[in-house]
């Protein structure tokens, strides 16, 4: 039989805190993961002391992605989801301060992150993205565990150990998709558009309930963090000197308009009269005000990453405050399952890491997923979703990643903004054409994407060294 991933929406549209789902999402995950599994292992009692070294890219970029700081809290007990943004600062302060940290909340220790967090340049061999954790016990035995991010939130300890644990799950998926061919293959035989099919196997996971309420926890916190953004002053943190600007582009495009929550804002702004210069505005102001939450470890929808956290929502309320005022949250769950299934492929087929693949795997994937759901909601047939796709990824391949910094504000914030109106173009081309006479099919591309990763110089995935990140000096900013 043959062995697919796999994927379910809610592992491509993941609530997290910013900068970064590789490299904060994930060490966070990774931290909590080692603590059940010192729990599991019945030592976690008898830990003394413990050090985590940081590998390649989470060493390269981890400062500027916050990667200490999402270590300390997952070592701490504190979720990612559920934890209160305003409680991060004061919790990492009280770390540093008394060189003390409550594991899970339950067993203090002596922990010095200055010297207990070690950023070694190497890399370690599986992955661009590794740590380990080691602790040392009462008894004076010590224990140690490596994990690797591998993008999007999502962190493994070996590969194969987790795809076969994955694979079973895929045996009760109805529809097997591994390819886009194979998912048009089922809509063409089934009748049914591309929502339709990965709902099927999401229901195979979850109740109709539990995935309508998922992506309504999802739907909000987009909404929520596209309402902050453009509602928040002043500069970004991490010593770029970044003025936020969704703040005064939302002004500058309402006026005096006063309205009370995220949902009176979005009725507001459907009431506002947009030509092409407002709707490019928009469309811009929505992807840049996720980002600048994300840059200020702020609450966003990993889409497929932190970083590329804009695009997708702000496709989406482009399609729910311009192209079609009267959308309703149905349309919202048709979107989010089409952009899941097309983040999905580039997962199996490619990548979603920016330290595998540079920025395409992050913004190219953000904008193909956003094309293609916005086709669908428009109307267009499965196969023009797919080009439409198709059409978003051809036009980022090769697009390098080489934060200033190492912090997830220049270019990336800005990126998702082109992204998300690249993925608007490719959905209006798709829509005004014949897709069975596309010349690059959706699978092609993504095996050129793939392609391109492995050709592409190692300083331009996700490791400062190359690019913008060496051009600009962090004392010109
Ligand atoms: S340049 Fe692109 S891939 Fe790199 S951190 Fe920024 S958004 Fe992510």
């Amino acid at each position: 039989m043959r062995k697919i991933e796999c994927i379910s929406v809610f592992d491509m549209l993941k609530v997290g805190v910013g900068p970064s789902s590789s490299h904060t999402l994930g060490p966070w995950r990774a931290a909590q993961r080692w603590i059940q599994e010192l729990k599991d292992n019945k030592c976690f009692e008898e830990v003394d002391s413990v050090h985590i070294d940081l590998y390649g890219s989470l060493s390269l970029t981890g400062k500027g992605h916050a990667t200490d700081l999402a270590v300390m809290l997952g070592l701490a007990g504190f979720d990612p989801v559920k934890m209160e943004i305003d409680q991060i600062d004061p919790e990492i302060f009280n770390i540093k301060t008394t060189k003390s940290i409550i594991l899970n909340g339950e067993n203090a220790i002596h922990f010095d992150p200055e010297t207990q967090i070690k950023f070694n340049r190497k890399f370690l061999p599986f992955h661009p993205n590794g740590l380990t954790f080691r602790a040392t016990l009462n008894n004076g035995k010590k224990t140690s565990s490596s994990y690797y991010s591998i993008g999007g939130g999502f962190v493994v300890k070996e590969e194969r150990k987790n795809a076969s644990k994955k694979m079973k799950s895929f045996q009760e998926f109805p529809f097997q998709i591994e390819k886009a061919t194979e998912l048009l293959a089922y809509c063409n035989a089934e009748n049914k558009c591309i929502s339709e099919i990965v709902m099927e196997n999401e229901k195979s996971l979850r109740s109709p309930e539990e995935i309508h309420q998922g992506l309504k926890e999802i739907w909000d916190v987009m909404l929520e963090s596209m309402y902050i953004g453009c509602h928040t002053e002043g500069r970004l943190p991490g010593g770029l000197n970044v003025h936020r600007r969704a703040f005064d582009m939302n002004k500058r495009l309402l006026g005096e308009a006063t309205y009370n929550s995220p949902q009176e804002w979005l009725e507001t702004i459907r009431n506002t009269e947009v030509k092409f210069r407002q709707i490019l505005k928009w469309v811009s102001c929505f992807a840049i005000s996720v980002n600048e939450v994300n840059a200020s470890l702020g609450r966003v929808v990993t889409a497929p990453t932190n970083g590329s956290a804009g695009t997708v929502p702000a496709v989406l309320m482009y399609y729910m405050v311009i192209e079609n005022h009267k959308a309703t949250f149905e349309d919202v769950k048709r979107f989010m399952l089409v952009a899941g299934e097309i983040g999905s492929l580039f997962k199996k087929g490619a990548t979603i890491s920016a330290a595998m693949g540079g920025c395409q795997a992050e913004i190219g994937v953000s904008s193909a997923m956003a094309a293609g759901a916005l086709t669908e909601a428009m109307g267009g047939t499965p196969a023009q979703v797919l080009m439409a796709s198709e059409i978003a990824m051809e036009h980022h391949l090769g697009l390098t990643c080489d934060p200033i910094g190492g912090l997830v504000q220049i270019p990336c914030i800005e990126r998702n903004a082109m992204g998300a109106i690249k993925a608007i173009n490719a959905a209006e081309i798709a829509m005004d054409s014949d897709a069975s006479k596309a010349k690059v099919p959706l699978d092609k591309v993504i095996e050129t994407m793939w392609d391109t990763a492995k050709d592409m110089n190692s300083k331009y995935k996700e490791t400062s060294e190359g690019g913008l990140a060496v051009r600009v000096n962090l004392s010109d900013c």
